[in-house]
């Protein structure tokens, strides 16, 4: 068990390159984990074997050294730590919380029963309850949410800006804990790793709010703790659009190419103000 007052992580995915968003995640991260003397982890979320990048890594390094933040211990690869995951997986199986799933994604866009969540349709639960599943032919792993609440009971979390949130998972519906052509998903991963490696305190984008519900029913299943959570706003472009990967232009990488000064950004997030004509977003 770790002893320091504060553990933070920065967590990208190697899947493009970094904007400033991500810079935003991580210089609260850094500075949550600093003020309190404690640590700062960087954990590279490399589990999607299509779109996991080794150039992107050493991309996320350099620009996070670029706006001159360290992180301590050696960067995490969760593609090193599939073995946690799978133990994971095991128990939620030992307790009949997770089923196999054959479906494809054409055949759950085209069901017309499909229930939908904030983020669009929700799995309808058509391998939920078969009798011989046939374990040799492709398929995901889903969790059986309404079994799984029901077995957790109430849960909580405590949120910087949301205060006490009612976990509700089942917003989000039988979510994938370990894909088709990947030994596990985003949600089982993050939940693992965030406990494992003693994070007591997750600050990350708003974008990621609903996966806390998820994530703390995970907690919960697998007798975890549970860290505090902060969901910062997102940066929005003059444009008046979100930021995202696709805006390829706002690469950190590229900003760093055109000699745009570091400390100016830092220093913004640091003033809870958005650089470079961005805006932070009301919610
Ligand atoms: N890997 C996720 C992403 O890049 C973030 C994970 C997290 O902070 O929980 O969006």
């Amino acid at each position: 068990m770790s002893l320091d007052l504060s553990t933070t992580r920065f967590a990208p995915s190697p899947t493009g390159r970094l904007h400033l968003g991500h810079a935003m995640s991580a210089v609260l991260s850094h500075d949550f984990a600093r003020a309190r003397g404690g640590r700062f982890l960087l954990r590279v979320e490399d589990i999607d074997p299509g779109r996991a990048r080794e150039e992107h890594i050493a991309g996320i390094e350099a620009d996070l050294r670029w706006l001159g933040l360290h992180w301590d211990e050696p960067a995490v690869r969760q593609s090193q730590r599939l073995p946690l995951y799978a133990e994971a997986l095991e128990r939620l199986k030992d307790q009949g919380l997770v089923y196999p799933c054959f479906c494809t994604r054409a055949d759950i866009a085209r069901s017309a029963t499909a229930p939908h969540g904030p983020e669009g349709p929700l799995y309808p639960g058509t391998c939920r309850g078969l009798i011989a599943p046939d374990l040799d032919r492709p398929h995901a792993w889903r969790l059986d949410v309404a079994k799984a609440t029901a077995l957790a009971g109430p849960l909580t979390w405590c949120d910087e800006r949301a205060g006490i949130v009612d976990a509700r998972p089942e917003l989000l519906g039988d979510v994938v804990l370990a894909r088709k052509d990947a030994p596990v998903s985003y949600h089982l991963a993050v939940t693992v790793d965030d406990a494992t490696q003693g994070v007591t305190d997750v600050i990350r984008g708003q974008d990621l709010f609903l996966s806390t519900h998820v994530h703390r029913l995970l907690q919960a299943l697998l007798g975890l703790p549970t860290p505090g959570y902060c969901h910062h706003r997102l940066l929005i472009g003059p444009d008046g659009e979100r930021l995202a990967k696709r805006h390829g232009a706002l690469a950190l990488a590229d900003l760093r190419a055109e000699g745009v000064d570091p400390e100016s950004i830092v220093a913004a997030f640091r003033q809870g103000r958005a650089p470079l004509g961005f805006r932070l977003s009301e919610d």
